[in-house]
């Protein structure tokens, strides 16, 4: 197939991305008839004399024949995808295909990490060891050294891709390791692996495009004393807790009387390492997305970045929050903290999920009598999700300065094609690094591949660290993210045709 005709001076356009139609929706639109052969070299402002702008945002600048023939093939009727795996090497793709299925299954899902430990007392911390780097290790994580993480960085980034990385402190870690060292030298030791990250983040960017890296606040703050936070700010404490954050910040912490002198010390020390990050953060041009948690602890983290982002998204998004979209709420809580950015002239870095603890928070608010917070459906969860983004890239698009960034962290077509007609109807250009895309390594990396291939800007979120803390990490992440895992038909069904192809070959 070398030639796709689209209609001739039609009012609106359909055009195809993963073989579902986006509606180019803009009443003006006029799209001339063009047909595209694989010898020439066209661009896609050649398609559309009306709306350059708008163009831009699918593919920013054609290098070369073979990648508009990619582009254009991706988004042809034919329903034909760009989906990287043609690069990949045939090991690492039977391994894609073997641990996906893997973690497709519920007794995988739910007995990671004592499958992982009974797996090293029988076999050995050695051949165990091997085996888990070949598969799920190997298939989610970069490597335990620089020099790995370096090597795949440059494999991702010859494929257009970047890579969040976090770390795997969180305090369920906590309980594995508080038999061995005190809780305060666990928080000390997860400073030293957070700027490690902001170190790592900085190095492997090797491409234009935001630096990012993803954080837990629970990594330094007690789950316990966050619940507490909340609690007084439920009670209308907003305004004491500010100050008190805020005095942290600047070091005139001085004792509050909402919690005990124990408590006190925890806050104002979890404020000062978050202090010290987030300042390397900034010296490597670095933003820092703190992730959104559970219910009881996430008002504490949008009032704590607050109170970061006051010192440190003057100039540029530093500090970065998260929204749920499983959230009833959602909308409403990221308006009004939009709001409170621009009031304050502050820019505004925003991730949007759907949400990762659905099961853990409906059980929570049964057991405690309260309203359930997540929307009753999966299709309720679709539509807020897709009114949020939609609703951002509006504001990112109204406003210049302060910017507003947002991440559309999904492995979700349907809010991927929603984001990217959102992006055309607000003429947002895809280049501009205000609009990014997020997916999980080792996930939807048919989705990545082809969006990446379309100009726009991909991240892949993946964690660091060696074996041990990881393999925990991913089980967690895994574990609440049941419902994406036995989703990944997709990727293995495309993965299966390119090994049937390399197999009929030989
Ligand atoms: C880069 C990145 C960063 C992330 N950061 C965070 C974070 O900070 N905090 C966090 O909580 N999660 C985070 N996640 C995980 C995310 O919230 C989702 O769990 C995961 O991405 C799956 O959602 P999806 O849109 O990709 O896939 P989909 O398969 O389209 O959606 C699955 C999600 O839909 C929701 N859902 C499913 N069934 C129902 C139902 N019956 N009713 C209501 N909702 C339902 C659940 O949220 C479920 O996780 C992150 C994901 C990525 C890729």
């Amino acid at each position: 197939m070398n030639s796709i005709s689209f209609p001739c001076r039609v009012r609106c356009c359909s055009v195809h991305w993963l073989g579902r139609p986006i509606m180019f929706k803009e009443p003006a639109a006029k799209f001339t008839f063009f047909k595209y052969k694989k010898s020439e070299g066209l661009k896609w402002s050649n398609i559309c004399q009306a709306r350059p702008a708008s163009l831009k945002c699918i593919q920013t600048e054609v290098k070369n024949n073979t990648s508009v023939a990619r582009s254009l093939r991706h988004i042809s009727h034919t329903g034909e995808q760009v989906t990287g795996f043609e690069k990949a090497n045939t090991l690492s793709l039977i391994r894609a295909a073997a641990v996906l299925k893997l973690c497709s299954y519920d007794f995988v899902v739910n007995n990671g990490i004592k499958m992982f430990d009974i797996g090293i007392a029988v076999f050995g911390r050695r051949a165990f060891g091997a085996f888990m780097r070949w598969t799920f290790y190997g298939q989610f994580c970069l490597g335990t050294n620089n020099e790995e993480i370096m090597k795949t960085s440059r494999i991702l980034n010859d494929a257009g891709l970047k890579l969040i990385l976090c770390t795997t402190v969180e305090e369920e870690s906590l309980n594995r390791v508080l038999d061995k060292q005190s809780e305060k030298a666990w928080f000390e030791e997860n400073v030293k692996s957070l700027l490690d990250c902001v170190k790592k983040t900085s190095d492997v960017a090797i491409s234009q495009g935001p630096k990012i890296m993803q954080m837990k606040l629970t990594a330094l703050m007690k789950s316990s004393l966050c619940e507490k936070i909340t609690q007084h700010l439920n009670k209308g404490n907003e305004d004491d807790l500010t100050e008190m954050f805020d005095a942290c910040l600047a070091n005139k912490f001085e004792d509050s009387p909402l919690f005990t002198a124990d408590e006190n010390q925890q806050v104002h020390g979890a404020m000062l390492q978050l202090l010290e990050v987030l300042s390397y953060a900034e010296k490597k041009d670095v933003y820092i997305m703190l992730d959104a948690e559970y219910t009881d602890i996430n008002p504490t983290i949008v009032l704590v970045a607050k109170s970061l982002m006051k010192r440190f998204n003057k100039t540029k998004p530093t500090v970065q929050t998260t929204y749920q979209a499983y959230l009833k709420s959602a909308l409403d809580d990221v308006k009004k903290d939009l709001d409170f950015c621009l009031r304050s002239n502050l820019h505004f870095g925003v991730k949007i999920v759907r949400g990762a603890y659905m099961n853990a928070e409906r059980h929570k608010a049964a057991a405690k009598n309260r309203e359930d917070p997540i929307c009753e459906d999966w299709n309720s969860t679709n539509d807020n999700y897709n009114r949020v983004v939609s609703h951002i890239l509006q504001r990112v698009s109204s406003q210049t300065k302060p910017a507003i960034n947002v991440t559309v962290a999904t492995h979700n077509e349907e809010s991927v094609t929603l984001a990217i007609d959102r992006m055309i109807w607000n003429k947002i250009d895809s280049s501009s690094g205000q609009v990014t895309f997020a997916q999980i390594y080792g996930l939807s990396d048919y989705l990545s591949n082809s969006l990446a291939v379309n100009g726009f800007l991909v991240y892949k979120s993946v964690p660091i660290g060696g074996m041990e803390e990881t393999l925990p990490y991913l089980s967690r992440r895994v574990h609440e993210n049941n419902g994406l895992m036995k989703k990944t038909r997709k990727d293995r069904d495309l993965i299966w045709k390119e090994l049937r192809k390399r197999f009929v070959l030989f």
